[in-house]
């Protein structure tokens, strides 16, 4: 028999989730964001089932060369730009557009051989401090860009921010924000070009940021990075279902300790399940005993150490879990923000973690 982990993608709920940003965002276009094989759920799966974004947001110019062998034709942006004066032909090669986010890169431009021209997004630093022009190099840059026959003719000015998914509400009250916000704007006064600010957690909070783009990502897989809130709590679907089978279901005496290292002591005679998932699939070693799970559809817990292959479910409250009961990780059912809490992580480094052995369906 097949090993019974696989990963269901809901492509219904990406499109759901692109109409919830579309709604949110009525008068911006929007570039789907499908870095690190859309996020784990499957690159070309997902590009086209989101085939109504106007745009696709990547981070390697192989995502975009399978992008376009697969037919996608919308633009595509390079987000954190070329390395190299070769890659520039491949750029143009792929009508693929690019961020400019360093004076190497500038130069690189400067000195490319004349040809097609590439559509760049100029990218400022107003603190996240990771890439990008600083506020008093933007002007000279957009200037040195706008001037070069290799590039075309608007550049796109855009920024990343650090922490939009503190609101309003939260014990920062959105002070980064703002100041990115402000800075953005001082920064970019008087020149001419669309702006694109807002990831996922600034489309669904901070609307003064939506402009003529916005880039969600996680959103659109139904996922949520705000503190205590979940994709669901923004109208969101989670786009991944994680599930596999019980394939050991055992009485186990009181006082016998389970797995790896015996960190989980049974603290009465008990039946512990046995699931065909472990880190080897992706699912997060970190998970502590307690995280939860859902056998038969009923909730229950994680206990002892995950191991690369198997985990232990404790079932007491799941009394008629059989082998062969389906097991639920996370999905529609059981939120991947929960399991992220528990493993110390975030929703984002789960659904990229599956590993290559899962089976991925639709549905
Ligand atoms: C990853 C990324 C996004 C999308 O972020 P989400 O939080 O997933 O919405 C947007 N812009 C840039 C530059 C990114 O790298």
């Amino acid at each position: 028999m097949a090993r019974p982990t696989s990963a269901t993608i809901h492509t219904d709920a990406l499109r759901h989730n692109l109409s919830q940003v579309r709604q949110r965002a009525p008068n911006s276009r929007v570039m789907a964001v499908v870095k690190a094989d859309g996020y784990g759920h499957g690159l070309e799966r997902v590009a086209r089932a989101l085939g109504g974004a106007d745009a696709f947001g990547v981070a390697a110019l192989s995502d975009a060369e399978r992008l376009r062998a697969a037919g996608i034709s919308q633009p595509i942006l390079l987000l954190s730009g070329f390395d190299e004066p070769e890659d520039i032909a491949r750029l143009r090669g792929l009508n693929v557009d690019t961020a400019v986010h360093h004076h190497s890169q500038l130069e690189m431009l400067e000195q490319a051989p004349a040809g097609d021209p590439i559509r760049c997004w100029l990218k400022l630093d107003t603190g996240m401090h990771r890439l990008g022009f600083a506020p008093e190099h933007v002007a000279d840059a957009h200037a040195r860009l706008s001037a070069l026959r290799t590039v075309v003719g608007e550049v796109v000015l855009m920024n990343h921010f650090a922490s939009s998914d503190e609101y309003d509400d939260s014990p920062s009250n959105g002070r980064q924000t703002r100041l990115q916000m402000r800075l953005f704007e001082q920064a970019t006064a008087g020149l001419a070009g669309a702006r694109s600010l807002a990831n996922s957690a600034a489309v669904l909070g901070w609307p003064e940021a939506h402009t003529e783009w916005v880039r969600p990502g996680g959103a659109l897989y139904g996922m949520s990075v705000v503190d205590g809130r979940t994709g669901a709590d923004f109208g969101l679907r989670p786009a991944m279902t994680l599930s596999t089978r019980l394939i050991s279901v055992n009485r186990i005496r009181k006082g016998e300790r389970i797995g790896y290292a015996a960190t989980w002591e049974c603290p009465e005679d008990m039946d512990v399940g046995v699931a065909a998932i472990g880190y080897g699939d992706g699912y997060p070693r970190a998970a502590p005993a307690g995280t939860p799970v859902l056998v038969a559809g009923q909730e229950t817990q994680v206990i002892g150490r995950v191991s690369m292959d198997l985990m232990t479910i404790d079932l007491r409250g799941v009394p008629d879990a059989r082998v062969g009961a389906p097991v639920t990780l996370w999905g529609p059912e059981l939120p991947v923000e929960r399991i992220a809490d528990a493993a110390g992580t975030i929703s984002y480094e789960l659904t990229c973690s599956i590993t290559r052995r899962v089976r991925f369906v639709e549905g």
